[in-house]
């Protein structure tokens, strides 16, 4: 005989569909009884009165309860099983409700699991064993399917309702979307206008519901970027794709509010064209971080202290915008010297001290003038949730770390590792002016880094004697600079102890190149240095 205690909607279902196949079964019961004929005592009861109930039965019976979130042990020390039915019981169910169902069960002993098994099978459901640390993922899993759905429907009634549409006329879509899924799975379940990648209407679809039910715009975007995801194909590269190229602020703040009105995000990466592999692998990593990609592409004559340099400065915007498309980026940001700085154009942005070291003593003052002001320029018409650099130009990030501090510029920098040619030379657009001969000798700069990590990781602590074990490095090729300096405030320093940063710059033939390195020791003289990419 099995007893049912707890003579709620599933203790009275359950109660009659086992009656229904032939059991011989006693109850439903109310909660605290003790059925001491029975073989096996199934506790229908909430969660939170398990372990009571279960303390109501004298030991003899399998004792077992129907919770999807509860644990075995709760039965203890009664031999157990578990036997959540996945399906709603609403009150007066029919019992042939359990038919077809799925049925999570578990036991202490084979005997018990067994038992669960049978009383499964024998109202027809689909028994699998969900062993005690997937029971709450698992139930999860059945919240979301079920419970949340019931939510979902319920927002869709609400906004239906303002157009006049009723539920009812909702109901069969429901139906067909939910067995559409259940026969092909998500991914290609999914229909409308975010699988088209139809933003615009989207962008409508938002207007309409912050206009008639303002509190379901959070769930709406919530649900807008996770279908996003599930889509998929803006998050990965998608070569051949359309890709915008965008000449004027106007027409990316009319792209910015597009994006804004559907909830998207903004990676921006800047750069000065002429791509290689660094630029691709910021280009990468911003594709995996955001929606939507940026690429920024302006030769800045603000930054150049040379006119030669910047004339000499290697362009071909076509190639550069092949290699975005294919890396999966939606727009290329192109404007022209005059649409940056209109004639009038009077304001910079100086951020002091850390522009007037190193890079900025060498190549002066108005060049990190010249980027902090383009920069700040680019980040109030993009807007972007993360704008990504390059560890190549340490300074330049330091520089633009205090700069977006200092003006509460709502972003958040994202710094990569430099790439480098399998040789050690560090990717740079300027590369491309490098001789053969004067490409061999280039590899001083690497060189003296790795023998700066290289000294230290053998004791040397002092910056006087690294700095000459690193310049011995260079053989022919002269440093404009080789200085150990603190990675924030680039002050130099004299004595290794933490991080510290190793920068570089020398002119080989005609081109001048940079190149760091972070060294991390531990906080002791003794304690064994790593060398790190990561600023
Ligand atoms: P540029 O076009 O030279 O102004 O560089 C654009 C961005 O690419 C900057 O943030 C650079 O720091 C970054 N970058 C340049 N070279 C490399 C490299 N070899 N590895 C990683 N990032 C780089």
């Amino acid at each position: 005989m099995i007893a049912i205690v707890g003579a709620g909607r599933l203790g009275t279902a359950l109660a009659a569909a086992l009656r229904a196949v032939g059991y011989d079964v006693l109850g439903p019961l109310g909660r605290g009884a003790d059925p001491r004929d029975a073989s096996a005592v199934v506790l229908c009861v909430p969660d939170g009165e398990i372990a009571h109930a279960a303390a109501a039965v004298t030991a003899g019976p399998l004792v077992g309860h129907c919770s999807g979130a509860t644990a075995l042990d709760v039965l203890a020390p009664h031999e157990a099983f578990s036997l959540h039915p996945l399906m709603t019981v609403p009150t007066g169910a029919d019992p042939a409700r359990f038919a077809g169902a799925g049925c999570a069960i578990d036991g202490t002993t084979p005997r018990a699991l067994a038992v669960a098994e049978a009383l499964a099978t024998a109202l027809r459901m689909r028994p699998t064993r969900v062993a005690d640390e997937d029971r709450t993922a698992y139930h999860a899993a059945a919240s979301i399917a079920s419970n949340f759905l019931v939510t979902i429907e319920g927002a869709a009634e609400r906004l239906a309702a303002t157009a006049g549409v009723d539920r009812a006329l909702l109901a069969p879509l429901v139906r067909a979307a939910v067995d559409d899924w259940a026969a092909r799975g998500a991914e290609q379940a999914l229909t409308g206008p975010i699988a088209r990648g139809d933003d615009e209407t989207v962008a409508r679809q938002r207007a309409a519901i912050a206009a008639r039910t303002p509190d379901l715009v959070p769930l709406f975007d919530a649900l807008v970027a996770a279908t996003r995801d599930l889509a998929g194909p803006r998050r990965e590269p998608r070569a051949g794709a359309a890709m915008r190229t965008l000449r004027s602020v106007a027409e990316m703040r009319e792209y910015v509010a597009r994006v804004r009105a559907t909830g998207r995000t903004i990676a921006l990466v800047p750069t000065m064209g002429a791509f290689h592999a660094g630029h691709h692998a910021l280009m990468r990593a911003a594709r995996a971080a955001a929606d939507e990609v940026v690429v920024w592409l302006f030769v800045n004559p603000a930054q150049f202290n040379e006119q030669r340099d910047l004339a000499a400065y290697p362009r071909d915007e076509a190639k550069d915008a092949a290699e975005a498309a294919a890396l999966g980026v939606d727009v290329l940001f192109a404007p022209g010297v005059e649409e940056v700085y209109p004639p009038g154009f009077a304001t910079t942005v100086h951020v002091e001290g850390l522009s007037d070291v190193l890079e900025g003593a060498v190549r002066g003052v108005s060049h990190f003038t010249g980027v902090c002001t383009v920069v700040t320029k680019m980040l109030n018409m993009v807007t972007p949730d993360l704008a990504f650099f390059g560890q190549k130009d340490a300074q330049q990030v330091a520089v633009l770390r205090r700069m977006v501090a200092d003006l509460d510029i709502p972003v958040k920098l994202v710094v990569i590792p430099t790439v480098r040619e399998p040789d050690g030379l560090a990717l740079s657009s300027r590369n491309v002016h490098l001789s053969p001969e004067n490409r061999r000798r280039a590899l001083a700069l690497s060189r003296a880094l790795r023998a700066a990590e290289t000294v230290v990781a053998d004791g040397e602590r002092d910056a006087a004697a690294i700095t000459a074990r690193a310049r011995t490095a260079m053989d022919d090729v002269d440093a404009e600079y080789l200085a150990l300096v603190d990675p924030d405030s680039f002050q130099p320093i004299d004595n290794v102890n933490g991080r510290v940063l190793v920068a570089v710059a020398a002119r080989v033939g005609d081109t001048r190149l940079i190149d760091n390195t972070i060294i991390t020791t531990a906080a002791t003289p003794d304690g064994a240095p790593t060398t790190q990419e990561d600023i």
